[in-house]
């Protein structure tokens, strides 16, 4: 598949040479849903961004100028109350170290959340190379977090670096999953590094060769590789991706992936919610409307993410909503 343009419905301007985030893209006031339709399975929303007050004021800063306006500018027990609000069953938090120093407070912060919310997934996170990254992980681990998140373009590590073997090392040792934004797109010239520089699929089929004992999820499909990583998870058990912002036709109209395409049992629905320039639920209504095979919709919409994840079937059942959805 080609690189799409950025689309007419963005009427932004595009530039080939420098990613598909090449100037501000516009919010969408599409009609969003009062909540999950009940005949739908079970769901877990597999990416959604929490961090301190003070930090997602700075992240959204960042979007409204380089990115798309956030449509949904809500504290981090705002996103959840709201997301369980919708029924969705379960959220896997993600945030990231844009610098070292700030990972411990981050973990803790996350930590605090999953142990108020236990139906939040959090993952830890680290800046690749940073003193005592390990341990930084380990005590993450400790505090109850559940694996492992990284971003390629805010954090601009190389995935072949001593660095990054560390943290594949400690994940394999504490059987811990790793998410990491490696995918080249959504290129943003505001990066303090270039993706098409330091992110290929070949890097990490090198990577997912080396480390069969790695479990690694890679956001977006993999935008924009995705032949690439559609290849890949039939090859490497190893290798999950999810949807997030893929389907919703923004920033492609022109690329509608056939999810029937892709093995069923490694594709996860996420949303990216809160950042999002358009209605909390424009990705999954795309996704149920694609007509995928009912066993095929269950596991892309939970079943997957429980296995990635390790979501229990107690912290499933939290929501008495959820006994009646085939979990
Ligand atoms: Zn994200």
């Amino acid at each position: 598949m080609k690189k799409p343009p950025i689309t007419e419905i963005t009427g932004a301007a595009v530039n080939e040479s420098s990613g598909w985030l090449n100037a501000p893209l516009p919010k969408l006031d599409d009609v969003e849903g009062e909540k999950i339709p009940s005949n739908l399975p079970w769901i877990v929303d597999a990416h959604v961004h929490l961090f301190p007050d003070e930090i997602f004021a700075s992240v959204w800063q960042w979007f409204d100028k380089y990115g798309w306006p956030i449509r949904y500018k809500m504290r981090a027990s705002e996103v959840i109350e709201f997301l369980f609000s919708k029924q969705v069953g379960n959220i896997v938090a993600l945030h990231y170290a844009h610098k070292p120093g700030i990972a411990r407070m981050l973990n803790a912060y996350m930590a605090g959340i999953c142990s108020r919310y236990p139906r939040v997934i959090g993952m830890a996170t680290v800046f690749p190379g940073e003193k005592d990254a390990a341990g930084i992980l380990e005590e993450g681990f400790e505090q109850g977090l559940s694996g492992v998140k990284l971003h390629a373009h805010v954090q601009c590590f190389e995935i072949e670096s001593a660095a990054m073997q560390e943290v594949y090392s400690v994940c394999i040792h504490y059987n811990k999953p790793l998410i990491m934004h490696i995918g080249r797109e959504p290129k943003s010239p505001a990066y303090p590094c270039d993706p098409y520089e330091i992110c290929s699929a070949d890097r990490l089929e090198r990577v997912l060769k080396t480390h069969p004992d790695l479990k690694a999820c890679v956001p977006h499909l993999g935008a924009d590789e995705f032949d690439d990583y559609r290849r890949m998870i039939e090859a490497y058990d190893n290798l999950w991706l999810d949807t997030t912002m893929t389907l919703a036709q923004y920033l492609s109209v022109d690329w509608s992936p056939d999810l029937s395409a892709f093995r069923p049992d490694r594709i996860m629905y996420g949303s990216d919610f809160p950042n999002l320039p358009y209605a909390w639920d424009r990705e999954l209504k795309r996704l149920c409307s694609m007509d995928l095979p009912a066993d095929s919709l269950a596991m892309l919409l939970g079943k997957n993410a429980a296995e990635f994840y390790s979501i229990t079937r107690e912290r499933r059942l939290m929501n008495s909503e959820n006994l009646e959805r085939n979990l």
